[in-house]
């Protein structure tokens, strides 16, 4: 394991490196950032969200939470999702749950959580909304599995239910969401393929913010 004063000598080397390969780099990224991806993930130690999906500082706007939850009351997200589309304009919204989700699998637990319990919460809530399908599966570990997926599936949703994005998708036409779960057994990154305006369409007669009534139209 790292010690606390090596991360200062790897910051050092980290920066000697880029510098070998572009002495520029610093200067350009004080600059200004233009990242094409927003990444809403888990904060689990064991999901580095550059590493996985290869990239670079500067290309990817990342916010990161117990269980990748997308509450519409959490300032924090809700500000980052507005910040990255509206300002940012981001072409790509990715929300990445992984398997052996420490805060699914304690949501999963009948038990007080203490603070934990209205954040943890939102998952409980994913499992209600599913439960026909999430109670026939027999296997434990399978039906947690099943429940990271689901958990991941509505949190994209709950990011097309924002005003940021449904304005985005009328003014810019981008279809922009992508529900992942990152496998930590064996690195992968599994696309759940979200319907980005199959969703849109079946959830804009109530949550419709755009005050245009171009997306009701669309559907008509
Ligand atoms: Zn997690």
């Amino acid at each position: 394991m790292t010690t606390y004063n090596e991360i200062f000598e790897n910051n050092r080397r980290w920066i000697a490196s880029k510098l070998a390969s572009d002495s520029e780099f610093f200067g350009k990224m004080a600059n200004s950032q233009t990242p094409p991806y927003l990444y809403i993930g888990c904060s689990d130690s064991r999901v580095p969200t550059n590493e996985i999906m290869g990239l670079e500082a500067g290309e990817v706007f990342v916010h990161r939470n117990i269980g990748n939850l997308v509450p519409n009351t959490d300032l924090n997200v809700m500000g980052v999702i507005n910040y990255a589309v509206v300002h940012l304009q981001v072409k790509h919204i990715i929300v990445c749950g992984h398997y052996n989700c420490g805060g699914v699998k304690a949501a999963m637990q009948a038990k007080d959580l203490g603070i934990l319990n209205p954040w943890l919460r939102n998952i409980r809530d994913v499992y209600r909304l599913h439960m026909d399908e999430l109670n026939a599966i027999e296997d434990e570990h399978a039906r947690y599995n099943r429940l990271v997926e689901l958990n991941t599936q509505e949190q994209c949703i709950n990011v097309i239910k924002t005003a940021a994005v449904q304005k985005s998708y009328v003014a810019n036409g981008y279809h922009t969401e992508h529900g992942w779960v990152y496998d930590l057994k064996n690195g992968l990154l599994k696309d759940l393929e979200i319907d980005f305006e199959g969703v849109l369409h079946e959830i804009q007669k109530i949550y419709d913010l755009t005050g245009s009534g171009l997306m009701q139209k669309d559907s008509e």
